[in-house]
């Protein structure tokens, strides 16, 4: 069996450690003759071998401080467009949003039906293809919480600064860069992800709240939309993705050998270097649009100069093992989602084969 290079944007490719850990006690976990996706949630086991030490390692990995929790949630990153608003408008009528691209976009709109919404800094004018200066930030007077996207996953661009927000909290929605490099919590309220690229399998959610914004929520908040039903209940209310949990857990402990995140942010810097050098260096033959100053290290967009190129560039690198390169539908070219369980090598492989095909079509 050959592994392929999966260069999806999310569910992602895993680390290959993990997966053949996984693989390995797959029907019998430590010894018990059961296995982990069968193993009830509110056993010990679960609790003390599994729950406790990915809250652990991801609050060391982190840097996690004392006066946040750490929820593992279930309904995705899109649940948290609603859960966001229902938890921290308390009493007030507005949030301040930046428009960045599609996520952020998705994110507004849900919001709408809760609120209004302001947009604080707004890229729609250059088409999302950079993100305007901290200086373009309007902030509104009365807003409940700020909200960013700071990686948009389809446009493929990145905030390289933390908005500062003068006490109103920081909302951040990390679903594809978080874990891919340092960041200071502290300077968050809120900090949400979906597990599907940087952490595990689909299914779970991860929102690390700071302790004052828990108990807070409007009283129409669905149980299972409250962060303090989570927080109370030690992620525990309900059923909870026990085996994506499980399997976060393992990328945690596994992130912690590789060095930890400012291992991984070098490493993630280094592999997106290479593709963008290679397209900068191609005379137009490979474009990317996004401004230098924000381009993304997980999702490197790019185009070729035309359609017939393009679907030929995808069968080839299909063929070759690079797989899932097709951009989103929305922006169309090509997408390469390069999180930290993308290896250098994998990164090499797709550098060379854009090469071979440059030299075969340019
Ligand atoms: N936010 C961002 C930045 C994303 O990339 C995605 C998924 N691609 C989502 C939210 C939505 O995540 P989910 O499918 O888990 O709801």
């Amino acid at each position: 069996m050959q592994r392929k290079y999966n260069f999806g944007a999310g569910p992602a490719t895993l680390p290959q450690a993990v997966m053949e850990q996984v693989q390995n006690e797959l029907l019998d976990w430590q010894g018990k003759g059961i296995s982990v996706m069968e193993l009830g949630h509110r056993t010990s086991e679960f609790n003390e071998l599994i729950l406790t030490p990915a809250l652990n390692e991801l609050k060391a990995l982190m840097s996690i401080p004392d006066n946040y929790k750490i929820l593992f949630i279930t309904s995705g990153a899109s649940a948290q467009f609603s859960m966001v608003p229902l938890n921290l408008l308390q009493n007030k009528t507005q949030a301040d949003y930046l428009y960045t691209g599609i996520w952020s976009h998705k994110a507004m709109a849900e919001a709408k039906r809760y609120c209004q919404v302001n947009i604080a800094l707004n890229a729609e004018a250059n088409g999302f293809t950079a993100i305007p200066p901290s200086s373009e930030m309007t902030f509104s007077a009365d807003a409940a919480y700020v909200h960013y996207t700071p990686n948009e996953t389809i446009n493929g661009s990145e905030f390289h600064w933390i908005p500062e927000t003068n006490k109103v909290p920081l909302v951040a929605d990390m679903s594809s860069n978080i874990l891919s490099r340092s960041v200071d919590v502290s300077r968050y309220g809120i900090i949400y992800a979906g597990a599907q690229k940087n952490i595990g399998p689909a299914g779970l959610t991860i929102a690390i709240v700071r302790d004052d914004l828990i108990g807070k929520a409007l009283p129409v908040t669905p149980t299972l939309y409250n962060y303090k039903t989570y927080a109370d209940n030690n992620s525990l209310y309900n059923t909870p993705a026990t085996f994506s949990i499980y399997m976060a857990g393992l990328v945690f402990k596994w992130l912690r050998s590789q060095g930890g995140v400012a291992a991984m942010a070098e490493i993630n810097q280094r592999k997106a270097n290479k593709l963008y050098q290679l397209i900068d260096a191609s005379a137009g033959f490979y474009s990317n649009n996004i401004d230098k100053s924000c381009r993304s290290r997980m999702n490197v967009v790019f185009k070729l100069p035309n359609d017939n190129l393009q679907q030929l560039f995808l069968k080839e690198s299909a063929a070759a093992g690079l797989l899932y390169l097709k951009g989103h539908k929305a922006v169309g070219g090509i997408r390469a989602s390069i999180y930290n369980a993308m290896t250098e090598k994998g990164v090499d492989a797709l550098v060379e084969f854009m090469k071979d095909f440059m030299k075969g079509n340019g």
